[in-house]
């Protein structure tokens, strides 16, 4: 697929979403559905948990605190916002912030499957332990944080892929945690050798 294609192909997917076409109640109550922005042949994808009230206002993901972070991160090894691909697991705000619940989950999973067959990133970056459990349950982000997993993929046509993944701290955990945010950073400055190691 050319990039035009993925664009478009992306486009169709967050119209469906913004139609608010996805089958949980989160999708009539919140202000803005969020689907995800970027750079539809991104190598690098970040899959945070689900929008906030910022986001839910703008239409956007990771807007508020966590997302000026997440944009100075992305600065430190030379990217912009706009060469990765940004979305959460669930596309539509829960009320007063709270976790999205396991139905919820589960009826966001097909949209997102959509999305990374579409972009075929390199590399799926999991911002915090919620949207890494939705993957991996049994992992714990104090152990999982900052190391590659190769796990399996099977996508919305059915096809298996082998992808990369990489967990990391979510930035609203680490933002006012100062351990947390050196790890963070130091976790962050793993991406390009990362993706050296994955494209060898
Ligand atoms: N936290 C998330 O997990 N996602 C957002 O989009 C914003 C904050």
């Amino acid at each position: 697929m050319n990039l035009k294609q993925k664009q478009a192909m992306l486009e169709a997917i967050a119209d469906r979403i913004i139609n608010r076409e996805v089958e949980i109640e989160l999708a009539q109550s919140c202000l803005n559905p969020v689907p995800g922005e970027g750079n539809a042949d991104a190598e690098l994808m970040f899959i945070g948990e689900a929008p906030g009230a910022k986001e839910d206002k703008l239409g956007q993901p990771f807007m508020g605190a966590s997302g000026k972070f997440l944009g100075e991160m992305l600065n430190s090894i030379e990217l912009k916002r706009e060469d990765v691909f940004i979305t959460n697991i669930v596309k539509f705000r829960p009320p007063k912030n709270r976790d999205p619940n396991q139905a919820e989950i589960k009826a966001s999973m097909p949209i997102l499957f959509e999305q990374i067959a579409v972009i075929r990133p390199k590399l799926v970056i999991f911002l915090g332990r919620h949207s890494m459990n939705v993957f991996f349950p049994k992992l714990k982000i104090s152990e999982a944080h900052g190391e590659r997993i190769e796990g399996e993929v099977v996508l919305a046509d059915g096809n298996k892929i082998i992808q990369n993944f990489l967990p990391l701290y979510h930035p609203a955990a680490a933002l006012y945690n100062g351990s947390m945010r050196n790890t963070l950073l130091g976790d962050f400055a793993k991406i390009p050798h990362v993706l050296e190691l994955i494209k060898q």
